[in-house]
Formats: C-alpha cells, sequence, structure tokens
C-alpha cells in the first residue's frame, strides 16, 4: 500500500491572511506530495515496512534497512511532519483549557509559552521545526529538529509544530522569520492540540 497525500478537510485560502493560499498550495500540492512520493520510491521493495503507518515508520527507524534509512528519516519524517501540522492550523480557535493548565504549569503563561517557542523556532539553523511535545518523562517540553527529523523518533509525543522551512513562508514574509512565527500564533488549532494532549 502507497503512502497518499493527505487531503486538509480545509480549504488553501481558510488561514487567510495570516497564513496566504498560494503558500498553503505550494506547500501542500508541491512540498509535501514530493515527500509522500519519494517516501513511496525508497520503500520499493520493502513490503515489510509498506504496511506500516508513517508515524510507526519513522518511531523505529532501527528496523529500517541502512540502505534507505536516510531516505526513509527525510521523506516519511517529511510525510509525518506535514500532515501533522496541517491538523493544528486553524483561525480562531482558543487555547483549551487542559492544554493551558499544563503550558501554565510548565512556561508560567501562555505568552511565557509563545515567547520560548519563538525562541526555539528563530534558534534554528537553516531548515527544520520547532515542536511542543510531551517527553518521556511526561512533562511539556519544547524541542527542535533539523530538516525533517521528527520527535516522535525520540519516543516524544508531538502536540503542536511550526515548519521553519522557507517554503513555508517566504512568499508573504520572504526572509522575516520572526514575523511568521507571529503569525503562526493566530492560526493554531488548539482544539487539535488538546487532542494531541488527551490522546
Ligand atoms: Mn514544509
Amino acid at each position: 500500500m502507497a503512502y497518499t497525500l493527505p487531503e486538509f478537510g480545509y480549504e488553501y485560502d481558510s488561514l487567510e491572511p495570516f497564513i496566504d493560499a498560494r503558500t498553503m498550495e505550494i506547500h501542500h500540492s508541491k512540498h509535501h506530495k514530493s515527500y509522500v512520493d519519494k517516501l513511496n520510491v525508497a520503500l520499493e521493495g520493502h513490503s515489510e515496512l509498506e504496511g506500516k503507518s508513517v508515524e510507526k515508520l519513522i518511531s523505529d527507524l532501527d528496523s529500517v534497512p541502512g540502505k534507505i534509512k536516510t531516505a526513509v528519516c527525510n521523506h516519511g519524517g517529511g510525510h509525518a511532519n506535514h500532515s501533522f501540522f496541517w491538523k493544528i492550523l486553524k483561525k480562531d480557535v482558543d487555547c483549551e483549557e487542559d492544554i493551558l493548565d499544563a503550558i501554565n504549569k510548565e512556561f508560567g503563561s501562555l505568552d511565557e509559552f509563545k515567547e520560548k517557542f519563538k525562541e526555539a523556532a528563530l534558534g534554528i539553523f537553516g531548515s527544520g521545526w520547532a515542536w511542543l511535545v510531551v517527553n518521556k518523562e511526561g512533562k511539556l517540553e519544547i524541542v527542535k529538529t533539523q530538516n525533517q527529523d521528527s520527535p516522535v523518533s525520540e519516543g516524544k509525543k508531538p502536540l503542536l509544530c511550526v515548519d521553519v522551512w522557507e517554503h513555508a513562508y517566504y512568499l508573504k514574509h520572504k526572509n522575516k522569520r520572526p514575523d511568521y512565527i507571529e503569525t503562526f500564533f493566530k492560526v493554531i488549532n488548539w482544539e487539535q492540540v488538546s487532542e494531541n494532549f488527551r490522546g
């Protein structure tokens, strides 16, 4: 069973004016699709891996043969990360009580969390992702990953993330990653984040 490009469940322009439709369209139909296609090519002839969900695949990279490990890490990670990212984007959703309590406990307040999250996102040299995860000790933690690496590969449970590859913001924000991160805070689907937290 080949991996397929998932639908958003919303339109490309649903996040306007914060994230523009053109960026969403190219990001999904070109960039994400390319990860899916290249993952399928990498897995050709490896029928033992093809039946796994992409999360399962990247959570156990040790079970992937050495010859295709880098390709699975990059393209499997790319597929998993983007699939996760689309779901945590939505306009006009307030932070839910359970996740807000956990954020207050760990970071002091939602604003302090945003400051630290922004700092992490701006601190990534080159391409990668900033994440809010539940770590192995069961605590909320902000982590950064390079390229398409995923915290799932380190046994951490992602709650939310932001893609800081330039393809995620260059059309609208050019080189201004800080502006993009501020904009991102306006389109966090806290309902989904809360669901990820409880799940
Ligand atoms: Mn991307």
